[in-house]
This record gives C-alpha cells, sequence and structure tokens, in this order.
C-alpha cells in the first residue's frame, strides 16, 4: 500500500565523550528490560490497524512508541526497517460495513486514508512496507499450502452451504502440537490462553479442531462474504495472525529484532503469529521475533478505549477542532508508553501549555551560559532506557524554565529529531 509522507528529522551531533547507552525496551516474554536490537540493523514489526474507527487515541499512542524507538535508533546509527500491516478485511470490518450499509472496501479505503493523514499530521515514520491483508492472499495462500504439506495444518468441514464451488476443502486451522513452544511469548496457563482466545476473536468452540486454541489460517468462503482464490485451499480469505506473519516474514525475514502492538496483542495474537513465525522459518524457536514490546491501553471515561465499547478519541476530530497535532503528540509523551491510564481534557491542555512554554523558550535569544548539549544527552538516555518520554519532557521543561542553559539551536534539533515535535 501507498504509504505517508516520512517527516525529516535533523542530524544530531554524537555524544561529547563518544559512549551511549543501549536502547533497551520492556519485552513482555522475559518482563524484564532488554537491548532491542544489538546489531547494525535494526528490525521492527508493528501490528497495523483495521482500517474502521481510525485513529483513536490508543492507536495514536502504541504506533508513538514504535516511532520513537525507531527515532532512538536512527539517532544510535542503525539502519531501521519498519513493515507493518493494515487488515482490510476481517470479521468486524464487514461487521461494521453491514450494519452501515457501505461496501467494505469503501469502508476500508476511506478509514486508511485517514490513517494516513492522521500518521503524517503527528509526523509518524512511516513503514518502508506496509501491506494490506488482500495484498497478502497469494503469499499467505502460499504459506498455508506449506503448513499444510508439512503436517502443521489441518482442515475442518464447514456447515452446509459454505466453501463455494469445493465445499469438501473446508476452513483450515493451525496444529499448535506442531509447535513445541507454542505459549513461550505470554507464558500464560492453559486456562488463560482459553479464556482470552473466546475475548479476543477467537472460536474455542468450533467443531472439528482438535484443540480449542488451534487459530484459524484459512476461512473458506461464506455466502456474502468477500473471498480470493486460494489454490488448492479453495476459495477464501486470510486468518489474522498468518497474515502478520507472513507480512513480517516477507518485509523483514525471520527472525526479526521486534514486534510490537497495544497490550490486548499479546495473546493470542502475537502468540499465534509467533508460533506461525517459527514454523515458517524454518528455524524453531531461533525464527520468532526476538523481542515482544506492548504499549499500555487508554481509558476514557471510566473505561479502555475500545471499539465495541465506542468510547473513543479520534485522532481527526481533535484535528479537525483545531488541534494542534504536536499537542496531541505531547499530551501522550507525557505518559510511559507501558502505564495505563485515562485520557481527561486536561492532558490536552497541560500540552497545549508545555508547548507554549517551550516555544517561548526557543524565540528567547542569548547565548547559552550552560552547558550545551545537557538537554541532547538527557533525552537520549530517557528514550535508550525503555522509551522513557516523560523524563525526555522533563528535560526539556528544565532548559524551557532557564533557556539559557544550553544551545538554543540544539535543544530545538533534539525535540524535533528525537520527540517528533517541531517548536
Ligand atoms: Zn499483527
Amino acid at each position: 500500500m501507498r504509504t505517508w509522507q516520512a517527516p525529516e528529522i535533523p542530524q544530531l551531533p554524537g555524544p561529547q565523550d563518544g559512549r551511549r547507552d543501549p536502547v533497551v525496551v520492556h519485552d513482555s516474554t522475559t518482563r524484564g528490560l532488554v537491548e532491542a536490537a544489538p546489531a547494525e540493523s535494526a528490525r521492527l514489526y508493528a501490528c497495523g490497524i483495521t482500517p474502521y474507527d481510525a485513529t483513536h487515541l490508543g492507536h495514536a499512542n502504541t504506533y508513538l512508541a514504535f516511532d520513537l524507538l525507531q527515532r532512538a535508533w536512527l539517532d544510535a546509527g542503525k539502519a531501521v526497517t519498519y513493515v507493518s500491516n493494515v487488515t482490510d478485511v476481517d470479521d468486524p470490518l464487514l461487521e461494521r460495513a453491514d450494519a452501515t450499509g457501505v461496501d467494505w472496501r469503501d469502508l476500508a479505503a476511506e478509514q486508511t486514508q485517514l490513517f494516513r493523514e492522521d500518521m503524517t499530521a503527528l509526523r509518524m515514520l512511516p513503514p518502508a512496507t506496509w501491506t494490506g491483508a488482500v495484498e497478502s492472499v497469494p503469499a499467505v495462500v502460499e504459506a498455508v499450502q506449506a503448513l499444510l504439506e508439512a503436517g502443521a495444518a489441518y482442515r475442518v468441514p464447514v456447515e452446509p452451504g459454505a466453501g463455494g464451488d469445493a465445499p469438501e476443502l473446508g476452513d483450515v486451522y493451525a496444529d499448535l502440537t506442531a509447535d513445541a513452544d507454542f505459549g513461550r511469548v505470554s507464558g500464560f496457563d492453559t486456562a488463560t490462553m482459553t479464556a482470552l482466545f473466546a475475548e479476543r476473536g477467537g472460536d474455542p468452540q468450533r467443531d472439528g479442531k482438535k484443540s480449542p486454541l488451534d487459530p484459524l489460517l484459512w476461512r473458506r468462503e461464506r455466502a456474502g462474504e468477500p473471498a480470493w482464490d486460494g489454490g488448492s485451499l479453495g476459495t477464501g480469505r486470510p486468518g489474522w495472525h498468518i497474515e502478520c506473519a507472513v507480512i513480517a516474514r516477507d518485509g523483514l525475514g525471520l527472525p526479526f529484532d521486534v514486534q510490537g502492538g497495544g497490550a490486548d496483542l499479546l495473546f493470542p495474537h502475537h502468540e499465534m503469529s509467533t508460533s506461525h513465525d517459527r514454523l515458517l522459518s524454518g528455524r524453531g524457536a531461533d525464527g520468532a521475533p526476538r523481542v515482544h514490546v506492548h504499549a499500555g491501553l487508554i481509558a476514557y471515561q471510566g473505561a479502555k478505549m475500545s471499539k465495541s465499547l465506542g468510547n473513543l478519541v479520534l485522532v481527526s476530530r481533535l484535528r479537525e477542532a483545531g488541534e494542534e497535532p504536536a499537542a496531541i503528540r505531547l499530551a501522550l509523551l507525557a505518559h510511559h508508553y507501558r502505564t495505563e491510564w485515562e485520557w481527561t481534557d486536561a492532558d490536552l491542555e497541560g500540552a497545549r501549555q508545555r508547548l507554549a512554554r517551550w516555544r517561548a523558550a526557543a524565540e528567547s535569544s542569548g547565548p547559552a551560559a550552560g552547558q550545551p548539549g545537557t538537554v541532547l544527552a538527557a533525552v537520549r538516555r530517557a528514550l535508550a532506557h525503555d522509551l522513557d518520554a516523560p523524563a525526555a519532557l522533563a528535560a526539556v521543561d528544565a532548559w524551557a524554565a532557564d533557556p539559557a542553559s544550553d544551545d538554543t539551536e540544539l535543544v530545538v534539533a533534539t525535540v524535533d529529531a528525537l520527540l517528533g515535535v517541531r517548536l
């Protein structure tokens, strides 16, 4: 898919003493801090949106975390490859299109365009490869055929009337017993996994499955649903987890450094897609993403912001109301990406005031009496330590209270390059 215009990033001088903290992030599997990308290159996959109700602040908060990670990597001189997807055909999208009487393709295209505009306004770095589920169909078909041939997948009979011209082919599910490492990403016990699977779009009750947790790889054609040629699989469409596994494999290669998303993706989505990665790579545990990073979910009006509850604050609505995207960005940056917090109007008001203070400080001229580069070093250190944006903002706040303490131009470039905020 066409992405969006990349923001310009000013080049920053290297550390004065030549020493740099490695960028560490919290890994959901080990529940500890690990170096995000130890090699010279850094490869990131962040799960994309299903294009309806885009882009709410929960999405923006998640993509902002991975934007900071890339900015920290780029500043450290790494070659960064970022890949993402758009789940532009999926049950919830089709349900929304049905409920509102809109063609699902029009809904997906319109919401994907809105997402592009929001990401551009928020100065988010675009992915190098941005693949839609629809675009991924041929690659998914080939991958599912390979899993079937390897005995790592099986067919489940479909109900009468389903399956188009070849109903005997059935839906295809992954056989999780083929992956000895299944469950390692989340570390959850079976009861927890089963409960979350049912809650988050899985189908533990489906008849004919070998195990309740086995995930869907290929859904055969159903009346009234879009379907694509699946070769020997028969007409149908991809499951969600295999979609991300295949897009990540083709865009980054396996294994890659960081798989990211919102906290609700840890299970089942990342557990399942990582299981697929192990099998598709042919390398078992060595084919899995090294680190799994999850952003906290934001609440609004007393509950987690979610499409099903409808308590969404949309970036596009804030922009329409005249809110400056830099203020939206700062409002999110004031909270560490892993925390769960509740959005209120005070968040935006605080961000507007902070932006005004920083801009006033940038306007006040005069020679730096203090130590030039103090803010840059502090912001670098903060981001390298699990993307600690609140600590980075505190360092810029300290300068804004005493603008002569650092070199103005360097601070402005630091805030632009590392925090994505133009003063
Ligand atoms: Zn995904």
